[in-house]
């Protein structure tokens, strides 16, 4: 069963209970525009105290703003299918970064289109009759590829700051014209967006740098005067922002958040990158590879003469995939060749495994073996033998040990002898 099955599982099942069931919000424009959606929302009278009966799996975490998690069989990749059922509800003001109302209120299908952010989500569909239910004039702007935020846009924007960031994201999503007066109070209040927090702006930046359009975004980022607020680090490039841009258009068209982001912040430090990724609390995983990417973006610039030891650690780095993705953006926003991927890319379908990345010859433990005390030569000793072995001096451990006692033998400074 696919997610958009079990949607209107859920539907039908609302129907037959008697209560009135819709799509709702960005599925509803996914479907109209011929797009997969990424998730699918069901819009509802019914309350969550009404559900149990309806459905067993439920996660009831949001029940007390109107919203549960109905849960439905696994899906075909194996994870389990989810739809979010939400009462009709207006909602009160946000604590002001925006994470939870203040209350909510059920009310009609019309009142619940209204508190929604853009015409083009704001409106539903009845799967079971494919009724367009519209109340915002959203089906008109989504023809005419306009983002417009519903009522008054300074007023919506201000009871929701993130709604300027997710104008971006919308806007270069769905390649809309935005218009004048959405336009012009965002940008009017785009300094505001400060006050929202970290996890939200970090969930639409995602959304905006993971998409194919991104370039489109950190275009519109700057066009509304978001760079300041958001990243600010990259308000002092300079000249650099055009090459940015041009890194972020040459990635490929699907390609990870980390190493979209990596080709956002690529002329920045290590360091820098780290503090952004912190500031905006990205998770360790995305933190490390973002930081990786920046750091490594010119480290295989040499590769045809790098040595083995140098080339196949990072060949065999999980990121590896992503940093070849950044240096052929850069070569290709450079204007330089492209020999030293390709050279990576055929040294990666043709070395084994065990030649890139080899059980150690040597390991600490043969070390203690032969007398030795674990103190700082250990690392020494051991990198030595590593650096042999992944330039195939060295095969087997015999050789790796022969090697250790060579380089004892040899009085380097600080090294202690292995007793016989
Ligand atoms: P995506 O496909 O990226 O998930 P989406 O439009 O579904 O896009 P969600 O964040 O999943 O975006 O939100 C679902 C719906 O909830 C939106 O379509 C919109 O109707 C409403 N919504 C979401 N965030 C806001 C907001 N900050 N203010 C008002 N309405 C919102
Ligand atoms: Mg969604």
């Amino acid at each position: 069963m696919t997610e958009r099955e079990f949607a209107l599982d859920v539907v039908r099942k609302l129907h037959r209970a008697g209560f009135t069931a819709l799509w709702a919000g960005g599925c509803v424009r996914d479907e109209l525009l011929g797009l997969v959606p990424a998730d699918y929302d069901v819009a509802t009278n019914a309350e969550p105290k009404q559900l149990p009966p309806l459905f067993k799996r439920r996660n009831e975490i949001g029940a007390h703003f109107g919203v549960v998690q109905v849960i439905g069989p696994r899906g075909d990749d194996g994870e389990w299918l989810t739809v979010e059922v939400a009462t009709f509800r207006i909602d009160g003001p946000y604590d002001p970064s925006g994470r939870t109302p203040d209350w909510v209120k059920f009310c009609s299908p019309e009142e619940d289109a209204k508190r929604r952010d853009f015409t083009i989500n704001g409106m539903f569909i009845d799967p079971l009759n494919n009724d367009l239910i519209d109340y915002v004039g959203g089906r008109a702007d989504l023809d005419a590829k306009i983002l417009r935020a519903i009522g008054n846009p300074t007023e919506r924007f201000a009871e929701d700051k993130l709604r300027i960031l997710r104008a971006v994201r919308m806007a270069a999503r769905f390649d809309l014209t935005i218009d004048p007066e959405t336009l012009a109070a965002a940008k009017r209040m785009a300094a505001e967006i400060r006050i929202v927090s970290a996890e939200r702006i970090a969930e639409e930046l995602r959304k905006m740098f993971a998409h194919p359009n991104r370039a489109r975004g950190v275009r519109l980022l700057r066009e509304f005067d978001l760079i300041e607020p958001i990243l600010p680090e990259l308000a002092q490039i300079g000249t650099l922002w055009d090459h940015t841009i041009r890194m972020v258009e040459a990635l490929g068209q699907v390609v990870s958040f980390p190493l979209a982001f990596a080709a956002v912040l690529h002329s920045l430090d290590k360091e820098t990158v780290e503090a952004i990724a912190d500031r905006l609390r990205l998770s360790t995983v995305e933190k490390t590879r973002v930081a990786w990417l920046v750091e490594k973006q010119h480290c295989l610039v040499d590769a045809q003469t790098m040595r083995a030891s140098k080339l196949y650690p990072i060949l065999v780095h999980s990121g590896i995939d992503e940093l070849l993705s950044l240096h052929r953006a850069d070569a290709l926003t450079s204007g330089k060749s492209l020999a030293h991927v390709e050279f990576c890319e055929k040294v990666l379908r043709e070395t084994p495994r065990d030649v890139l990345n080899p059980v150690p010859a040597v390991t600490g433990d043969d070390l203690i073996a032969l007398g030795m005390k674990p103190g700082k030569d250990f690392k020494r000793l051991l990198d030595a033998v590593r650096e042999a072995q992944l330039e195939g001096r060295v095969k087997e451990k015999e050789q790796g040990l022969e090697l250790v006692r060579q380089l004892c033998s040899a009085a380097l400074p600080a090294l202690e002898k292995p007793s016989e």
